[in-house]
């Protein structure tokens, strides 16, 4: 028995993660400790690996990454009552305070003290995570290991989708990353008529197609418009969500849009970029950001939906052992990828809690 624990860490100001022994997190009074059975990596784990301009302002080094996890409960801070040893859980990575006003009102996703698991605070990529007893969510069985562990992107596609009505409408997402697939999935999901995903990466597209029942167009090849007019679509999308960070994406977006149209924007673009606020303000387009997931009713709604039916098990395309973190990460790099998710489980001998 030993206090140690695997851990993937930003251990220096450069490129890669490094797999180190590092403590085993202690937990607080409201806290509870989860050994990690599997994670997700995310485009934010490939900005903090390739240690650009954000993850170098962002990043403290050093500092344990990751924020998509699965995995179970092993302590209980001594405060904590509505939880179970054992119980295997999710949880939102944005640490939230309880002092803002907008946390105070029950918007804790827009609570300005948001702090992030693996980017601000200690991150998933280790076999145990301390999180506050508030930011667990439990898994249904009908939820596994690997599922749990994408569900933080899943929630950015739920929260981004659920910001308009679909009931019926014509719907374009632009950018088939793991996130527009899987708002794809949800679009199609909850009702929408067409939809249509764009990109520019075949690999991407043809994976859209297998997740969800969508219309796949890459936009350097094939003009939008072609496709809008064999769909016998009239007038525009209803309804746009901006999933690349491209400016190219959102110009298209809005020149494909009906009068009246909304637009959720997910993709951050690398910097500033022009818009063309005249074309937005004649066609009287809505836009809405978007950022990280509701607390927690992004969380209530894409549970229910994957009891109810909605499938997204195909837009993860790699599984790996987390010694074998590097392929892991190269297949992100690739941009071939799906999700990636690791397995924390295998070969790695349990610590236990000290008793009481
Ligand atoms: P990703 O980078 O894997 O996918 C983006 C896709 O957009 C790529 O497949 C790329 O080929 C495609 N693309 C590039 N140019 C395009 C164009 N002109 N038209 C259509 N598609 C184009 O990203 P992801 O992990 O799926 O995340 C989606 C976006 O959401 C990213 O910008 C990410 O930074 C952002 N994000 C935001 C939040 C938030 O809280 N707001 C959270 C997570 C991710
Ligand atoms: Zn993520």
């Amino acid at each position: 028995m030993t206090n140690q624990m695997k851990a993937l860490e930003k251990s220096r100001p450069e490129v890669g993660l490094w797999m180190v022994d590092a403590p085993v997190p202690q937990i607080g009074p409201d806290d509870v400790l989860i050994a990690v059975n599997k994670t997700g990596i995310c485009g934010t784990d490939i900005h903090i690996w390739q240690w650009d301009d954000w993850a170098q302002r962002t990043i403290p080094v050093p500092l344990i990454t990751g924020h998509e996890f699965a995995g179970e409960i092993v302590e209980l801070g001594k405060s904590v009552s509505d939880l179970h040893l054992g119980q295997r859980v999710s949880g939102e990575g944005h640490l939230v305070g309880k002092t803002s006003r907008q946390s105070r009102s029950g918007k804790f996703h827009l609570d300005p003290e948001t702090r992030g698991i693996g980017v601000n605070e200690p991150g998933a990529f280790a076999q145990y995570l301390r999180l506050p007893a508030f930011n667990v969510v439990p898994l249904p069985d009908a939820i596994d290991d690997e599922i749990g562990a994408i569900l933080d992107p899943l929630g950015n596609a739920v929260h981004t989708a659920l910001s308009f009505d679909l009931i019926g409408e014509d719907v374009l997402i632009t950018g088939a990353g793991p996130i527009g697939i899987m708002a794809a999935a949800v679009v199609r999901h909850v009702g929408a008529r067409h939809v249509v995903i764009t990109d520019v990466n075949p690999d991407r597209l043809a994976l859209a197609a297998q997740v969800a029942d969508v219309t796949p167009v890459n936009v350097a090849t094939e003009d939008l418009r072609d496709v809008m007019a064999r769909l016998n679509m009239k007038q525009g999308f209803d309804v746009g969500l901006e999933m690349s960070g491209n400016q190219r994406a959102l110009n298209q977006m809005v020149e494909s849009l009906v009068m009246g149209g909304r637009i959720a924007l997910l993709g951050i673009p690398p910097g500033q970029s022009p818009v063309d606020w005249s074309r937005i303000v004649f066609k009287a387009i809505t836009i809405k950001g978007v950022y990280g997931r509701e607390i927690f009713e992004t969380w209530y709604k894409m549970i229910a939906m994957l009891e109810n039916g909605l499938d997204v098990r195909r837009v993860i395309t790699h599984r790996f052992k987390v010694a074998e973190f590097q392929a892991g990460f190269a297949a992100m790099l690739s941009g071939r990828s799906g999700k990636v998710v690791l397995d924390w489980r295998q070969g790695q001998s349990r610590w236990t809690p000290p008793g009481p």
